[in-house]
């Protein structure tokens, strides 16, 4: 354990350590009134290639800080099994992801708030995602200055990033210089959670220096297997350590933070989720909620892939051992080059149809290139470029396989089952194909590699993301917020029909924001935190005379 003077049983009990779960870390043990426990199923964040931004690539396969999930075979990809890396380790996914900073559209929240959501638009959210921000543009109405998630700028541009935005400008997208601000649309340089050229994970901005505290203990490698219950209310966990089983009490409130994949598996093996599929495995059922594990959403890409004639792209530099070490030394003398960008350099948020009101597709500029998603990267110069929709409507699921904690649950996104999507996705594809044939770009590129020069028809771009498209990474909404018959919890995420129980993770969303979700986590974790202290100074205030 990480703290002093702690012994089982504590005011909160925070499973998982990841985006959101670090965020109520810090903030629920700030005033020193509360004890706060923080399990985390994985270890620390000690190995080097989290901390330099492109080891995200060398992540994607590493069974110590990956789950490593896949989904089940895809109804509309011809059976394909789409992989689903999530962070096992201190920092969650936001140890092991690409470091975007995007937080989505002011239209996303104001639907989570017109869906019956109070306190959710977005003018409530924005003074929690500027609470977050140590921007390195300053303070402004938009952003935050000085708080624990530090968000940066790529350190220098790239010929390949230029001309991919004056294409885009060619193609009638405007250049941005800041998606998070007062429009998305545009394209430009993404922004990255780093600082000094370092990962900046919620590990690093919000648990390392909350651990200081006395009031906080942390428990790794600490698998939760079971939520502790008295009739309805939530009153411990169980947890597997080293082999052995631990009980932990909570005397105020359990808080589910273990992602959109984990949070809904631990509920339904807890006893709460769809009667029947518990009953299948044995389980209790304490509360019969279809919604637990329903829903999920994420954001699937179709990708381009591109020869380069230039040897200027991240196949080059680590193709050669000059190569690697010239950018070894740039990153470690200047913090600059390849090693210190992200999951994607420059990007665009587009619309595929003029009369939209917003964005509706998303592009990564990406420079490197492999066969698929964290494979061995091309011997020759390449790039890619992605396309997803923004607001998927396909719905998936997240069940349990088995009563066995250990065993990974059943995931199915259900990509393009929804027409909305198909119809979008290749919208999106044509638009970005129509930048990517712009004259900025003419003098980067030798060969289409796909989509080949076959690829016209709808039918022909459906068909190539169905056969080659992936996961962005951002699934959500397996324990929706909202007040109809299957949401899981309410808008203060309070579990419905229960006491002492809440959930703050990518899992509450009402739909998944239009962007990359981990600003959108953090921000959930700040909120739940002042409305966890809220609640809790309500109970122990006595009421005005
Ligand atoms: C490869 C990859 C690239 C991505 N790129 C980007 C990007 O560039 N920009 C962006 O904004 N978003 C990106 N994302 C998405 C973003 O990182 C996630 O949406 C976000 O981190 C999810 O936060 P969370 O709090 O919901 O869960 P997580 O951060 O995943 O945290 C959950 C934590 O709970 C722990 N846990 C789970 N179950 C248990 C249990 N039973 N007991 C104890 N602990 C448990 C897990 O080990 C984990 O540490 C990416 C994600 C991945 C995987």
């Amino acid at each position: 354990m990480g703290g002093k003077r702690l012994e089982g049983s504590f005011d909160y009990i925070v499973i998982g350590a990841g985006s959101a779960g670090c965020v109520l870390a810090n903030r629920l043990t700030a005033s020193g009134k509360h004890r706060v426990l923080l399990l985390e199923a994985g270890g620390e964040d000690r190995n080097l290639w989290i901390h330099v931004p492109i080891g995200f690539v060398k992540l994607f396969a590493d069974a110590r800080y990956n789950w490593l999930y896949s989904s089940e075979p895809e109804p509309e990809l011809h059976g394909r099994q789409i992989i689903q890396p999530r962070g096992k380790v201190m920092g969650g996914s936001s140890s092991i992801n690409g470091l975007l900073y995007i937080r989505g559209q002011a239209e996303d929240f104001d639907h989570w708030r017109q869906l019956g959501n109070a306190g959710w638009g977005f003018t409530d959210v924005l003074p929690y995602f500027r609470r977050a921000e140590d921007q390195e543009r300053g303070a402004d109405e938009l952003h935050g200055f000085g708080g624990p998630l530090s968000v940066r700028n790529v350190s220098e541009p790239h010929p390949l990033c230029e001309a991919f935005i004056e294409a885009c400008e060619q193609a009638g997208i405007p250049r941005t210089d800041d998606f998070n601000g007062s429009s998305q649309e545009g394209a430009g340089y993404f922004q990255l959670t780093t600082r000094n050229g370092r990962r900046w994970s919620t590990a690093r901005g919000y648990l390392a220096p909350a651990r200081k505290r006395g009031n906080l203990a942390v428990v790794s490698n600490a698998l939760t297997t079971r939520v502790l219950f008295k009739n309805r209310r939530a009153v411990g966990v169980e947890y597997r350590k080293g082999g052995a089983i631990h009980t932990a009490r909570a005397n105020s409130e359990v808080i589910l933070s273990g992602g959109a994949f984990n949070s809904p598996q631990l509920l339904q093996l807890s006893g709460v989720g769809p009667a029947d599929l518990l009953q299948q495995h044995g389980i209790e059922v304490i509360a019969d909620m279809n919604g637990v594990g329903a829903d999920l959403q994420d954001h699937y890409e179709a990708r381009f892939y591109y020869r380069c004639t230039e040897r200027i792209t991240i196949n080059d530099m680590m193709g050669s051992m000059t190569g690697r070490a010239v950018a070894g030394l740039r990153y470690a003398l200047f913090r600059k080059g390849f090693l210190a960008i992200g999951a994607g350099y420059a990007g665009a948020f587009a619309r595929t149809d003029p009369k939209m009101a917003t964005p509706d597709v998303q592009f990564h500029l990406i420079l490197s290139s492999s066969d698929a998603v964290g494979q061995k990267l091309h011997p020759w110069p390449g790039f890619l470029a992605t396309v997803c929709p923004l607001r998927p409507e396909s719905r998936g699921f997240v069940r349990i396989k088995s009563a066995d904690p250990a065993q990974a649950p059943a995931i199915q996104p259900r990509y393009m089952t929804a027409q909305g999507d198909r119809d979008c996705i290749v919208a999106g594809m044509k638009l970005l194909r129509h930048v990517m044939r712009q004259s900025a770009l003419k003098r980067y590129i030798v060969e289409e590699l796909a989509p080949a020069p076959k690829v016209v028809s709808d039918s022909n771009y459906l068909e190539l993301a169905r056969q080659s498209g992936s996961t962005a990474f951002h699934p959500t909404s397996t324990c929706r917020m909202g007040g109809d018959a299957t949401a899981v919890v309410d808008e203060r995420l309070r579990v419905h029909g229960f006491e002492s129980l809440r959930v703050a993770d990518a899992s509450i969303m009402p739909t998944v924001v239009s962007g990359n979700t981990n600003a959108a986590c953090v921000m959930i974790g700040e909120k739940a935190s002042d409305m966890i202290l809220a609640d809790a100074s309500a109970k122990t205030t006595p009421l005005a005379a």
